[in-house]
């Protein structure tokens, strides 16, 4: 990504919120209803209503089937959430997903159509990542889209960006 970053974003006033809690936010995409992750988590999910099924991106398909890796890991854990250590764990997947995969088979859950996310749209995400203290403009806004090359997937990690730790 040689493009510059300093566009992302609105250019005055108040910059938008982080999403901590896995907000769920009307944008301008083809299913128009965006499921965020929580706070630091990685996956967004989109549907047309608030109340109809959504649907992963399917340029996470890889990213998502790999992530049950990870979560073997959070099993072990004492967590107070049993969202955090359900199949679609809360750390990675918005909340509905997650606590739905704790009654239903999880591989029922996943469903993913073609170009519905921020990536695949070319959109920046109405909320942030983290606080502008935590990171530069690009992973202020995409930074849940790092996080998915970062953990699952080497090879994309690459092409995308040079590893940068924690900045
Ligand atoms: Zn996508």
């Amino acid at each position: 990504m040689a493009k510059t970053t300093k566009r992302i974003g609105p250019r005055k006033g108040k910059l938008p919120e982080v999403a901590l809690d896995s907000p769920i936010v009307e944008e301008d995409l083809p299913l128009k209803f965006v499921h965020y992750p929580n706070h630091y988590g990685a996956f967004f999910m989109f549907s047309s209503a608030l109340r109809k099924e959504a649907y992963f991106c399917e340029c996470c398909y890889e990213a998502v089937n790999n992530s049950f890796k990870l979560v073997q890991y959070e099993s072990k854990n004492n967590w107070s959430d049993e969202k955090v250590a359900a199949p679609l764990s809360s750390h990675l997947f918005p909340n509905g997903i997650s606590k739905a995969s704790l009654k239903t088979d999880w591989s029922k859950l996943l469903r993913f159509k073609k170009k519905l996310c921020h990536r695949c749209i070319m959109a920046t995400p109405t909320l942030r990542f983290c606080h502008e203290m935590y990171g530069g403009n690009f992973k202020q806004y995409y930074g849940w889209y790092l996080h998915i090359p970062e953990q699952f997937d080497p090879l994309f990690r690459s092409k995308l960006t040079p590893h940068s730790g924690t900045s």
